[in-house]
């Protein structure tokens, strides 16, 4: 997979972008979440903490360094950035990073609950059940850490209490894996509410779907196969 980095200031208008596509996608609500992207080997583009999406501009974007230092912007950057630096910093092949507080996820991880991997298209995005990170305070390491820890290698992790965070080689990426992410996790509150058994992917079978996602379905999503 090849990361996709944007310049400067085409990171900031990609992300005030994404910030008006995350609320007319009820993925986020008011200023809660944020959006992060790469733009080269040392700086991050991040939105700023406690803004309204709607309002937001792209001088509001703040520019910071891999270990959360302020590169350039007015504006304090999102009090989780520790969340996303830790994301670059393990998967150097992310270019960017979308932290949600969507419905289905957020109530799964309420339950400190995975999302099962129980439908074909967030294994094959994902590569298998998305886990639910332990619990921290947001804005630490500690919520860093463990989401780290959760993420063991997949895309997406949920965040105890609180909601989930998800990665792409570029925005677009990331907000699919958002958007299959919080699909998986409505369908897994209806089959926990009907009372049926759920059956679960076969590992094997997830990781057939998921190579063929990398080496080639993602590809054609972006019309490079
Ligand atoms: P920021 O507004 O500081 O990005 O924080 C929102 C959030 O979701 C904290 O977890
Ligand atoms: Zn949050």
């Amino acid at each position: 997979m090849e990361t996709q980095l944007l310049a400067k200031e085409s990171a900031r208008a990609a992300i005030v972008e994404m910030g008006h596509t995350l609320i007319a996608k009820n993925l986020v609500a008011g200023s809660w979440g944020n959006i992060s992207c790469r733009i080269d080997e040392q700086s991050i583009a991040i939105t700023p903490s406690g803004r309204g999406y709607e309002l937001l501009e792209p001088e509001d974007v703040v520019l910071i360094d891999r270990e959360g230092a302020v590169l350039e912007g007015k504006r304090i950057p999102s009090s989780e950035l520790k969340v996303h630096t830790a994301i670059y910093n393990a998967y150097p092949e992310a270019g960017a990073v979308i932290h949600t507080h969507s419905i289905y996820a957020s109530a799964l991880s309420a339950m400190h609950q995975d999302v099962p991997a129980i439908i074909e298209d967030i294994v094959q995005i994902i590569g298998g059940r998305v886990y639910c990170a332990e619990y921290a305070l947001c804005g630490t390491q500690e919520l860093a850490d463990k989401t780290v820890a959760a993420l063991r290698g997949r895309k997406a992790a949920l965040l105890a209490n609180h909601g989930a965070v998800c990665w792409g080689k570029n925005l677009q990426e990331a907000l699919l894996v958002a958007e299959i992410l919080e699909k998986a996790a409505q369908i897994a509150v209806i089959c926990a509410g009907t009372g049926g058994k759920v059956y679960e992917l076969s590992t094997e079978d997830a990781d057939i779907m998921h190579d063929f996602y990398e080496k080639h379905y993602s590809k054609r999503q972006q019309g490079e196969e």
